[in-house]
């Protein structure tokens, strides 16, 4: 689908939207914790928290790492290690290495305090264009959009962008549509009632119109094209088989930490590895061989199907049998009762759970 690219939106235009929908916003915001405050490193952690994570899922989340770090300066002083613990379940772990980065640098250089400058914000890791507009717009007030995915889908339908937004043209077209639009009174409800209509009634599919607050202003619904804008992407998803090795010793088991340049970095699995030969017994013993370890791979543990990024993973889990030490860097042997003091993904803490004494 072609572009349109209307012109700049309308003063009065903006205006009218920016009334509507903070209104709605006023009146039937969703009661989340992190709005219960004004704290920009509250609000930053909830920002982190909620990429590519579902609001519900988010919660618990939040609550335990604020207990645990109820101020920048406690996560600055916390190791990689218990920070990973918390985020453990959450996924994205480069968020939790790059929340650990960002607030070790704002007490080496920002006084222990979010940046209200946008070009500071932003040379901290994992914080983008996205993260400093919310932020920095919740927090001080600062007159910036928040462009995240619902936002993203709200704006191209209200001004009829039909463009795919991953595409340059589009996005850098949607890009200054939200900057126009974003009010200098109240910019954080604002940006915070375009996302939360995206979350609840602009839903990708088939958007809520008859309940929208917004109607009136938009320009996929007066053309009928609600739930053509924006274009459905193809799934880009692979499928892949895996194989991992529960080897035991007494009460040790083997784990490996993955890399910190890897998905799941800094976590513990059980050695794993892609697979797609004929025999995941052999797949088994030739990955345990490269740590220097002899192996036999035995019978079928338990089989699990998981998504990371953009993989759908077939996990056959087999019983090993191993010996020696392994001459790997970040294997060893751990205690079944150390494991749950570990940061482990979800998939292989399935695993940890189903060993008899696990
Ligand atoms: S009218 Fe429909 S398509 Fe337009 S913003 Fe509202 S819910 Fe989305």
């Amino acid at each position: 689908m072609r572009d349109d690219v209307p012109a700049s939106p309308a003063p009065e235009r903006c205006r009218r939207l920016q009334a509507l929908l903070v209104d709605w916003f006023d009146a039937g915001q969703r009661g989340l914790p992190w709005r219960r405050t004004s704290d920009p490193y509250r609000i930053w952690l909830s920002e982190v928290m909620l990429q590519q994570t579902q609001v519900e899922r988010v919660i618990d989340y939040y609550e335990r790492f604020l207990l645990q770090f109820p101020t920048i300066e406690a996560l600055a002083a916390a190791s990689l290690d218990d920070v990973l613990k918390l985020w453990e379940g959450l996924g994205y772990y480069s968020r939790a290495r790059n929340l650990l980065a960002a607030a070790r640098i704002i007490c080496e250089r920002h006084g222990g305090r979010f940046p209200s400058d946008s070009e500071a914000a932003r040379a901290l890791p994992g914080v983008g264009e996205y993260t400093s507009g919310a932020v920095l717009s919740i927090a001080y007030g600062v007159p910036l959009p928040a462009l995240d995915a619902n936002a993203v889908r709200v704006f191209a339908r209200l001004f009829g962008v039909k463009g795919d937004p991953a595409r340059g043209e589009t996005r850098r077209r949607l890009r200054e549509i939200a900057r126009a639009t974003v009010p200098d009174d109240r910019p954080g409800d604002f940006n915070q009632a375009v996302m939360e209509l995206g979350a609840t009634v602009c839903i990708a599919g088939r958007p809520d119109c008859l309940v929208c607050p917004v109607v009136e202003t938009c320009a996929a619904r007066a053309a009928g094209l609600e739930t053509e804008i924006p274009p459905r992407r193809r799934s880009s998803t692979s499928a892949v088989t895996e194989v991992a090795a529960v080897a035991r010793d007494g009460d040790c088991v083997l784990l490996m930490q993955r890399p910190h340049d890897s998905y799941w970095p800094g976590l513990w699995v059980f050695p794993s590895a892609d697979f797609d030969g004929p025999n995941p017994g052999e797949a088994v013993e030739a990955l345990l061989h490269q740590a220097g370890l002899e192996a036999e791979a035995g019978h079928t543990l338990l089989e699990l199907s998981y998504g990371i990024m953009d993989r759908r993973v077939e996990l056959t889990v087999l019983c090993t049998e191993v010996g020696g030490e392994p001459t790997a860097e970040r294997w060893r042997w751990v205690a079944l009762a150390e494991i749950e003091d570990l940061a482990m993904p979800s998939p292989h803490r399935t695993i940890a759970q189903a060993l008899p004494g696990g």
